[in-house]
């Protein structure tokens, strides 16, 4: 698991990114629909307004549907009751149908919205319409826009309607329409009091709206003409992220609806989740790293401890093995390291020999001298010994028993001179013992067995017995014979007749 630390993390972090550019797309998707809505919501409200525009209009034309002649006075009680409700409608003015297409139609009745502009401007105004918009109203019975009104002259942004008005009403067919032209309707109308008003309806201020008139035979967005209408909160307008352009039918012409959001349109709508989503996924990141670390150090430390304490264990290991083997008075190798080293010895297969000491009368010496004194002087033996020893490789002292002691060669000596040099060893200690009957002092007496290959095939624990048990034998031959002596396996009497030291044992 720590190995693929590293790659966990990166993973972690691409998942994070990749979690958090998810949440942040799914927002804009959202943010996108909510746009589309509040697009659509302001061309449903010019629609409306404007449809509410031309039913005014229809309202005038009862007046002629229902009498052959209207009279200024009826003409103005049906305006200005309109006007109160309606303060987007600039004027109504009522023209008498011309003869024919080219001649221009005459303005009878001008009613205007005492709130809007002066009777000078708006005749002015009406007087620039083309005689081609009334002939095409003639001709298609229906409304018909004109947007382009002349702001020098009449009202700022302006659009005027022409409706025909028919005696008798509806006229199915072409020549019929011209036949029976009475005049026209003309509704002049405030753009900007219409299409704000739209915006007002569809609430949305973080969002610039314009609306462009097509050019006449287009309905091509591409071949949008005048702008009518622009309404552009004072933002940053370069950062479009979502923007819709819409058509709307508006009599005979189509108008295109653009609309950009502001930017704080987003930032507005905007959650914080994916933020959260990217901080939550990288805490969970941090912490999974933090774990991590502690528990990389947590194994490292507790490998350590596992170290000191093998080393620990190891030592006191080998310290116990060494006083298991060591005789705890002495110092010298106990008797089973002895016994180990022999038959590691007779395993090996090179000539082995042996020498078994017994203190003379010892038990003698415990009972006068008194335990304590005992020891030491076991101790003062053993000393001697193993100076006498200790320069000879190959040659090995051990306490074998009470005050017993047992030399193990491996290599080539004289083995009776040996014994004799361990013998006078000791005696040369000169550690008084009044109640010995054979001398003075401390002596021992000591069994040889020179070097032997033994066969092995009876085993070598059992060899390794032989060999003591005849090291024994001589041993007790030596104290038969008055103690003080080294007797040799095999050999008529004790060899106590050489006074060599160490340095001639070498055969
Ligand atoms: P021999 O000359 O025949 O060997 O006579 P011995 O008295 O030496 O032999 P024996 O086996 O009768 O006595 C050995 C004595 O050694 C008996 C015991 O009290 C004494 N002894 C054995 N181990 C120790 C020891 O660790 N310390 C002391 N102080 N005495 C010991
Ligand atoms: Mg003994
Ligand atoms: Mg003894």
């Amino acid at each position: 698991m720590h190995k693929y630390k590293s790659l966990v993390l990166g993973l972690g972090l691409l998942a994070t990114a990749l979690a958090t550019w998810v949440a942040y797309h799914s927002e804009t998707r959202i943010l996108k629909s909510h746009f589309a809505q509040t697009a659509s919501r302001y061309s449903v409200a010019i629609e409306q307004e404007m449809a509410v525009a031309l039913e005014t209009l229809h309202i005038i034309k009862g007046l002629y549907d229902g009498s052959k002649h209207v009279d200024a006075d009826e003409f103005a009680e049906a305006t200005s009751d309109i006007y109160r409700r309606h303060p987007e409608i600039i004027s109504i003015s009522w023209f008498l149908g011309a003869d024919g297409i080219t001649q221009f139609p005459e303005l009878e009745y001008l009613e205007r919205n005492a709130k809007g502009p002066g009777t000078d401007v708006i005749v002015a105004s009406l007087r620039d319409i083309s005689a081609s918009y009334f002939s095409k109203a003639t001709d298609s019975g229906a409304p018909v826009l004109v947007e382009n009104i002349d702001t020098a002259k009449g009202p700022s942004n302006g659009l005027h309607v022409i409706l025909p008005v028919y005696k008798p009403a509806m006229p199915k067919t072409f020549t019929e329409r011209r036949d029976s032209l009475l005049g026209y309707i003309v509704g002049s109308f405030s753009l900007d009091y219409l299409l704000h008003g739209a915006i007002a309806k569809s609430m949305e201020e973080h969002v610039s709206y314009s609306v462009y008139a097509a050019h006449h035979g287009t309905n091509n967005a591409q071949h949008a003409g005048k702008r009518l209408y622009e309404k552009r909160p004072q933002q940053i307008p370069e950062l479009q992220e979502l923007s819709a352009t819409d058509i709307v039918m508006v009599g005979d012409r189509n108008w295109f609806i653009q609309i950009e959001a502001t930017p704080s349109y987003s930032v507005r709508l905007r959650s914080a989740l994916p933020a959260l989503v990217g901080l939550s996924l990288l805490a969970l990141l941090a912490a999974f790293y933090w774990m991590m670390r502690v528990s990389d150090r947590t194994a490292r430390e507790i490998g350590q401890q596992v170290v000191e304490r093998t080393r620990a264990l190891n030592l006191a290991n080998q310290r116990l093995q060494q006083v298991a083997r060591t005789d705890y008075l002495t110092d010298l190798p106990n008797r089973r390291s002895f016994d180990e080293a022999l038959e590691i010895a007779i395993e090996s297969g090179c000539p082995v020999g042996l020498v078994l000491i017994d203190v003379d009368f010892f038990k003698a010496y415990n009972d006068f001298y008194g335990h304590q004194a005992g020891d030491e002087c076991l101790q003062r033996v053993a000393n001697a010994l193993r100076g006498v020893t200790r320069s000879l490789s190959g040659v090995a002292v051990g306490r074998y028993g009470g005050e017993e002691f047992a030399v193990l060669v491996t290599e080539k000596y004289k083995l009776p001179k040996l014994a004799e040099a361990l013998r006078e060893a000791v005696a040369a200690l000169a550690i008084p013992h009044k109640d010995s009957t054979i001398s003075d002092v401390v002596t021992i007496s000591l069994g040889v067995l020179e070097q032997v290959t033994p066969d092995t095939r009876e085993g070598f624990a059992q060899v390794a017995a032989e060999l003591l048990q005849e090291a024994d034998e001589a041993l007790y031959h030596a104290k038969a014979a008055g103690r003080n002596r080294s007797f040799v396996v095999g050999a008529e009497k004790p060899a106590n007749d050489s006074k060599s030291f160490v340095s001639k044992f070498a055969t």
